[in-house]
């Protein structure tokens, strides 16, 4: 955070970085139109786009009242193929990225990224450190030949890479999917990586309305884990197998699940004692995250009014189809969602399970953070001389390592398969 409060990256507000990053896309996407669809080349995964943005504009770029930048595609054929593996129609992403203003999460890593969220809560952008960069545009051929063999899969879908050039500053930039909706309330998010290692929320993140807690929180809040019904389970734990398998071929670690939990029962509870509130007379507290706290001094019927909008919003936002093909946590490792059975209003794709108290869930979750290979590279530097020199072995097996205790606490720990006496508990409605 900057002077005044303005969210700065490098400096740079966060407000300029989002309008001039748009005006980016727009352009690399348009200009893509006039390439015709061909098979991919080795080559594209090199080929880098630079356009100049002037204050007056140019014969291809508009006018804006920006700071003048440059702006860098990365492989944008290779990206339009992996967008199109996704089934993301060109016009779809260019309506998604660039018609209407972008959000800004707040970011719990250490790595001060800086995360924006597209409107339509479809996608996110990063930036991203230049190592981090760099291996991205040398993972791309190899990662994508994974994704094509297997588009259902909890890693990370890259859509773009850029480059925002301002006053010789870099900001890199990686387009992905979104994998937490923003239309329900998430009331527990965990960032997991199967290390207790100083695995635990700090005070200033535990104090955010909608904290990310990591694994000794998870161990804490749920020590009996989450109860799955036994295929979607083996259908989980196989998918993270098949996944962490593919981050260890390419000597990835650090990575971690992302596991976003609504709670059906808890949502109807809270609803009522709303209801109940809005009955007695009381202004309605809810606070929901993103959404600035409505003036106080607002009249019942204004209130009434926006509430009826929001909500409007709301529906539309979750009847929306999702526009990146097999991008739900159901779709992502193939299986079946039983349709939730009340009249809840919640986004499809999330994964039914249970807490130990035999609360309904809905599970949002994948892989992320990918993209730090750079200190693993420097490790392995490390552990080919010390190899030569002491005949230290234990280092290369660490992405393996890494990968396995992963799976474990994953299998073993975060998730299990629901026992019988849960699974017909009286809780079960219908
Ligand atoms: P660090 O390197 O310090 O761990 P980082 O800046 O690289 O952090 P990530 O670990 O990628 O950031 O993500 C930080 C947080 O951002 C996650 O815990 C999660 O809350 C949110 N986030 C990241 N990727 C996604 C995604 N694809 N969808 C939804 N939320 C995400
Ligand atoms: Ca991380
Ligand atoms: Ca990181």
């Amino acid at each position: 955070v900057g002077e005044g409060g303005e969210i700065t990256y490098k400096k740079i507000q966060s407000s300029q970085i989002m309008g001039s990053i748009q005006l980016g896309i727009q352009h690399a996407i348009g200009g893509l139109a006039s390439k015709p669809e061909r098979d991919l080349l080795m080559q594209d995964f090199m080929t880098v786009e630079t356009t100049n943005f002037p204050h007056e504009g140019s014969n291809h770029t508009p006018a804006h009242h920006y700071s003048e930048f440059k702006f860098k595609t990365y492989a944008p054929i290779a990206f339009r193929y992996f967008r199109d593996l996704f089934g993301i129609q060109p016009d779809d992403f260019l309506m998604s990225m660039c018609s209407a203003p972008l959000r800004e999460l707040s970011n719990p890593g250490a790595s001060g990224s800086i995360f924006y969220l597209t409107n339509d809560d479809e996608f996110i952008i990063k930036t991203v450190q230049h190592k981090e960069g760099e291996f991205l545009q040398k993972l791309l051929p190899g990662y994508y030949l994974n994704l094509d063999q297997n588009p259902r899969t909890l890693l990370p879908k890259f859509f773009g890479l850029y480059c925002y050039q301002c006053n010789s500053k870099n900001v890199r930039l990686v387009a992905m999917n979104n994998l937490l909706p923003s239309s329900i309330k998430l009331h527990q998010k965990y960032d997991l990586k199967g290390s207790t290692y100083k695995r635990k929320a700090n005070k200033s993140e535990r104090q955010k309305t909608s904290p990310t807690y990591k694994d000794l929180d998870f161990m804490e809040h749920h020590t009996e884990g989450l109860f799955l019904e036994a295929d979607t389970y083996n259908a989980l734990i196989k998918t993270m197998q098949r996944d962490c398998r593919v981050l260890e071929s390419f000597k990835i670690m650090d990575y971690s699940l992302l596991v976003g939990i609504h709670n059906l029962d808890e949502a109807q509870r809270e609803k009522t004692e709303a209801r109940k509130r809005t009955d007695s007379g009381q202004s309605d507290g809810d606070d929901a995250e993103g959404e600035p706290r409505k003036g106080l001094n607002r009249t019942r019927s204004e209130q009434g009014k926006e509430d009826f909008t929001a909500q409007v919003k709301r529906t539309q936002s979750i009847n929306r189809q999702r526009l990146v093909a097999h991008s739900t946590a159901m779709e992502s490792i193939q299986a079946e969602s039983e349709p939730i059975d009340e009249e809840e209003d919640v986004p499809p794709g999330g994964i039914p399970a249970r807490n130990a108290r035999g609360e309904r869930l809905l599970l949002f979750l994948g892989i992320i953070d990918i993209l730090q290979s750079y200190r693993l590279r420097k490790k392995l530097e490390h552990t080919w001389k010390s190899m030569i020199h002491d005949g230290d072995t234990v280092s290369v097996h660490r992405p393996s390592f890494y990968a396995q205790r992963f799976l474990d606490f994953m299998a073993k720990t975060v998730f299990k398969k629901i026992p019988s006496s849960l699974k017909h508990s009286p809780s079960k409605r219908k």
